[in-house]
């Protein structure tokens, strides 16, 4: 799971886990810098990375979080789907196309999720998730929208989740 700070990462997994107090929802941006797991299954992890793109950060802390998000993405076998989060409101800034970048570079397989839809209504709901998609489009499929509040879109995630692991664990034991 990865977006810029206050993208409603921790609400979406708590929403997602269904587990209230799994991941905590923290009002001051930044101050998880650890990568956080959470068990799914027996053999399946989400695992929460930090925020980025906090504005008054020191860029000392910038390139920190560049390094801890590229040794966690370089090289990762087990990984099966970044889980790349955007604010439905907002078009993607230079941090989400910094990231984006990294998931092209190391040829992962990312869903893009499009978070709080809920704040808009249909119409407007439909013409960002077509902005977005056109200016994130890429290898991307489909941009997921997500309300961790209302509980919508979270299936089809689950599901993206879900096929992606056993997509993983198939080819693991392939090998
Ligand atoms: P994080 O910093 O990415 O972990 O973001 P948080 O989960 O802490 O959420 C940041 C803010 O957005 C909080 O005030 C949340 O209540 C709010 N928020 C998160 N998800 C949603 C959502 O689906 N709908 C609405 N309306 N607000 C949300």
């Amino acid at each position: 799971m990865l977006g810029r700070s206050n993208v409603g990462k921790s609400s979406l997994l708590n929403a997602l886990t269904g587990v209230r107090g799994l991941a905590r929802v923290s009002a001051t941006p930044g101050r998880t810098q650890l990568v956080n797991f959470f068990r799914v299954e027996s053999d399946f992890y989400l695992a929460d990375l930090p925020g980025y793109g906090f504005a008054r950060v020191p860029q000392s802390v910038r390139a920190g979080w560049e390094r801890l998000v590229r040794s966690y993405l370089e090289d990762r076998g087990p990984l099966a789907l970044c889980v790349f989060l955007v604010d439905v409101r907002h078009d993607p800034g230079e941090h989400d196309r910094a990231l984006q970048g990294y998931l092209e570079e190391l040829q992962l397989p990312y869903v893009i999720c499009a978070t709080k839809s809920d704040k808009l209504g249909r119409g407007e709901l439909n013409r960002r998730i077509a902005k977005l998609q056109s200016a994130l489009g890429a290898r991307a499929q489909a941009v997921l929208p997500v309300s961790a509040t209302e509980g919508t879109g979270l299936e089809p995630l689950w599901n993206r989740i879900r096929s992606a692991a056993k997509t993983r664990r198939e080819a693991s034991r392939g090998h």
